[in-house]
């Protein structure tokens, strides 16, 4: 099946006990038991839950992979992950432009744990190879990264870490499955922020962990029902429904990027783009390796003096907000917003300026976008 019948008829999509053509929602916390000592399927929602089952069925099929897992979010999703593979003692290398609440999760709680690990940008294969130790049990890379877009080699990573038994994870939020799958790539892992593309109007909070390992999944799944930041029925059931539309809606946010991005790097008052989607780059040509389509995210830097608040303040369309790949346009500052929770010196270190403007671009008319930008551009003197 190719992936826009997938979205609508992989995985569990129906009510098997009902013929529903939709998978009814379970909203109840435990189950009936017939008798006393028995093993029954389903026990209790945090452990086990058809509308649950359902949704990570679905996006197991979408990531290529066996198992899949729903959470509250996702950060709750990476948690797991982490937690799931890391013990004290051991070490782990980070992409050095994460999303900042997974770097908080690694530097603050992690750390407490006696978890070490090494920041690094993922795309350099010679600073990652360098910051591989003996204590390292994985590495987690985010391509396209958050928020300069960075592109990394996923199959020369996974050469690079299976080769020394690293395991390989990737947050996959930014592309969505429709863009990238890394398990066919060699990563052993992929997560996601579902608050994302895959739940795409900006009203859910969700994550996704998925593997073809199976003992990693088991892992895990212990993480899920320990901790318990499980997705709910009603939540699964709203993202399960907003994934029959990802093709569609990322096709378009794709189409709306690539021509925006395509303006914002001609405009005089722009100084930088970055979009994996603009030819000329390695990272261009990487991305077309290992990538359906680039995304729905940009992010620029204004000429220099030009005022970055006036800009995000006085757009229309672009609504100033955290968060991504929703139906709506969303623009940020991350030093100010997404990513000010890791300290100004490291963020100017990674390249992250405070003058840096990140776009979520949606899937509203790409004319009404343009001229949102133009007019905003306009003002600036
Ligand atoms: N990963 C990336 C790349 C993100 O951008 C985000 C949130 O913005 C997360 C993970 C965390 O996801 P959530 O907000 O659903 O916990």
């Amino acid at each position: 099946m190719d992936f826009e019948t997938k979205v609508i008829h992989g995985g569990i999509q129906t009510d098997a006990s009902t013929g529903a053509i939709v998978p009814a929602i379970y909203q109840t916390a435990t189950y009936q038991q017939q008798k006393l000592g028995g093993t029954p399927t389903y026990e209790y929602t945090r452990g086990e839950n058809p509308t649950r089952f359902a949704v990570e069925s679905v996006m197991a099929t979408l990531e290529n992979g066996q198992h899949g897992f729903a959470f509250s979010s996702g950060m709750a999703a990476i948690h797991a992950v982490m937690t799931g593979i890391l013990q004290a003692g051991d070490h782990l290398v980070l992409g050095h432009d994460v999303y900042g609440g997974t770097f908080r999760l690694v530097t603050q709680i992690l750390t407490q744990l006696d978890i070490q690990y090494t920041a690094v940008n993922t795309a350099d294969a010679t600073a990652l190879a360098a910051a591989i130790t003996p204590a390292t049990k994985l590495i987690f890379l985010e391509t396209p990264s958050n928020p300069l877009l960075h592109i990394t080699d996923i199959r020369q990573v996974v050469a690079l870490g299976h080769a020394v038994n690293v395991l390989v994870v990737v947050d996959n939020t930014f592309a969505s499955p429709y863009n990238q799958t890394p398990l066919d790539l060699g990563a052993d892992i992929v997560v996601a922020s579902g608050t994302k593309y895959i739940g795409g109007h900006s009203d859910v909070l969700s994550g996704f962990v998925v593997t073809n390992d199976a003992a990693l999944a088991t892992q895990i799944k212990m993480i899920q029902m320990s901790v318990g930041a499980v997705l709910s029925p009603q939540e699964s059931f709203l993202v399960q429904r907003s994934l029959k539309t990802l093709a569609l809606r990322v096709e378009r946010h794709n189409a709306n990027a690539q021509a925006l991005a395509e303006y914002l790097q001609a405009h005089p008052k722009v100084a930088r783009v970055y979009y994996p989607g603009l030819p000329g780059t390695p990272a261009h040509t990487l991305a077309k390796q290992q990538m359906r389509g680039f995304g729905g995210m940009i992010s620029i830097e204004l000429m220099p003096g030009l005022d970055v608040k006036q800009f995000v303040e006085n757009l229309a369309i672009f609504m100033l907000a955290e968060s991504l790949g929703g139906v709506e346009s969303l623009i940020e500052v991350p030093a100010q917003m997404t990513h000010a929770s890791i300290p100004r010196a490291v963020r100017l270190e990674n390249g992250i300026t405070d003058e840096l403007v990140r776009i979520s671009v949606g899937i509203e008319h790409l004319a009404d976008l343009k001229a949102d930008l133009a007019q905003g551009l306009a003002a600036l003197s």
